[in-house]
């Protein structure tokens, strides 16, 4: 919204193709006559030879149209061969200069007639020199102050994503173009895929709004985490490996073609493939948490999966990836009690809630634990906010068959067509509420150069050292044990 008010206001004064403003982290106010070069990146047009510098309000336009500095001066930019962003340096004398990567992502605008295409770069505000920068990720406190981001953290929205690299873009990446924000979690991912299994569009978007769903609170007050999922490169047949066996050598040998390694503290990378292991396995995560998994639906009765089943397994081996087991929190898969599609009984076909099947998502419950036996009128009952209500939403799959009642009550355990007051069941340890127990930090994989030394031992590092590479085991699901 405050974007397309700032196009509108703005529409006389920007003709160009990029454009941005620069201002003092101080003051706030416009910096005159700062000058804006391109570090990386081509070219064309009549005025290439020189850097952009701001008006006095502090605004910039790489013009290529000839509009706003006149048709000599046309620079069209684009990101340099094998780059992905432009890369732009900010500078002035008196002030600290300003590196950042932008990837143009251009609006469609009209003004008088005519058509232009725009992208706005972030705003920089420019630090004068000797400024404090308590939290040591580039940005000083008083920018910090105007971002809105906390000074003494580098990572304000705790998402291993430092605010720096949020704003900015990090290693010629430019991650706000994917949607990074500083002050809401984001996670991203790489997918590549072989041409028959790629993924479709509408399992990709079931994740992605399961995460915006998600009950997970954000600086911004906003609920709910981004998650971008960039459908990258199509693996070339010549390239194709129909069975990964070994897994990850195998994987690697893709991965290394196809993934950028400037990616690697920034995105999770996934491989929509045939097979691994020689067998129907759905999936497997590179350890628990993790960077890389695999999605192997190929040899499926629909070859690649539903979109159902898609879903499902992106999220099931996604969820390894930031920590999450079979069981949440242990390793014990198929627990009754476990209502995540981490447990094989909802992977493929998802949860039921509120009667809506094919529901992908992780836990959202707290349940106590179940013993040897259970009152099928009374079924489950929660702990930690979780109640009957949230209860009564849910069904319940086990051992590969949805059982009649709820969560809450009347549940026929044993599937025999009537209650009763006790029946044997396993055991299952009490099940955690997954979306608070989640890491971001890939078990040490994820997380950019400018997190201070503090975000380094907040999320995730030390529990992926107590737990390294334990998913070895590739993923089954009851429908082929
Ligand atoms: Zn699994």
């Amino acid at each position: 919204m405050k974007k397309l008010l700032f196009l509108a206001a703005s529409a006389a004064l920007i003709n160009g193709c990029i454009y941005g403003t620069v201002q003092d982290a101080n003051t706030g106010s416009g910096v005159y006559q700062a000058k804006v070069s391109v570090i990386k990146g081509n070219c064309s047009g009549n005025g290439c030879n020189f850097p952009e510098g701001t008006d006095n309000s502090g605004m910039y336009v790489f013009d290529a149209y000839g509009d706003t500095n006149g048709s000599a001066n046309t620079k069209f930019i684009t990101p340099a061969s094998g780059e992905e962003a432009v890369t732009f340096r900010v500078s002035k004398p008196g002030y600290q200069s300003r590196t950042f990567y932008h990837k143009p992502d251009y609006q469609k605008i009209t003004y008088s007639g005519k058509t232009y295409y725009v992208s706005d770069a972030p705003v920089v505000y420019l630090c004068p020199y000797g400024s404090p920068d308590s939290d040591g990720d580039t940005i000083c406190n008083s920018a910090e102050t105007r971002y809105g981001t906390d000074p003494y953290d580098s990572d304000t929205d705790d998402d291993r994503l430092s605010d720096a690299a949020e704003i900015f873009g990090y290693n010629g990446v430019d991650i706000r173009y994917y949607g990074a924000d500083p002050l809401r979690k984001t996670v991203l991912i790489e997918a590549d895929y072989y041409q028959a299994f790629k993924p479709d569009q509408a399992a990709l978007d079931q994740v992605i709004q399961a995460f915006a769903d998600a009950p997970v609170s954000n600086p911004d007050g906003s609920t709910g985490i981004t998650l971008a999922i960039h459908l990258d490169d199509k693996v070339s047949s010549a390239d194709v490996d129909p069975d990964l066996n070994p897994v990850w050598s195998d994987f690697d040998i893709i991965k290394n073609k196809y993934f950028e390694s400037r990616r690697d503290d920034l995105f999770h990378y996934a491989l929509f493939a045939d097979q691994i292991l020689g067998a129907t396995y759905s999936g497997i995560s590179r350890g628990i948490p993790a960077h890389d998994f695999v999605v192997s639906l190929g040899a499926w009765p629909t070859p690649g999966g539903t979109t159902q089943q898609q879903a499902g397994t992106l999220m099931h081996e996604f969820g390894h990836n930031l920590g999450l087991k079979h069981g949440g929190n242990d390793h014990i898969n198929n627990e009754i009690n476990y209502l995540s599609v981490m447990n094989y009984n909802y992977q493929m076909p998802g949860l039921t809630v509120n009667g809506n099947a094919g529901v992908v998502d992780f836990s959202r419950l707290r349940i106590n634990a179940v013993g040897s036996t259970i009152n099928e009128y009374a079924a489950f009952s929660g702990y930690g906010g979780t109640t009957e209500a949230d209860l009564a939403d849910y069904s319940v799959r086990y051992g590969g068959v949805w059982l009649s009642g709820t969560a809450s009550s009347n549940l026929d355990v044993n599937n025999n067509g009537s209650l009763q007051s006790s029946v044997p069941v396993t055991a299952a340890n009490a099940s955690q509420h997954d979306w608070e127990n989640i890491t971001f930090a890939g078990g040490g994989t994820i997380g950019d150069g400018w997190l201070g030394a503090s975000a380094m031992f907040a999320n995730g590092i030390l529990q992926a050292q107590a737990e390294p590479e334990y998913m070895v085991q590739p993923c089954l699901t009851p429908e082929h044990q």
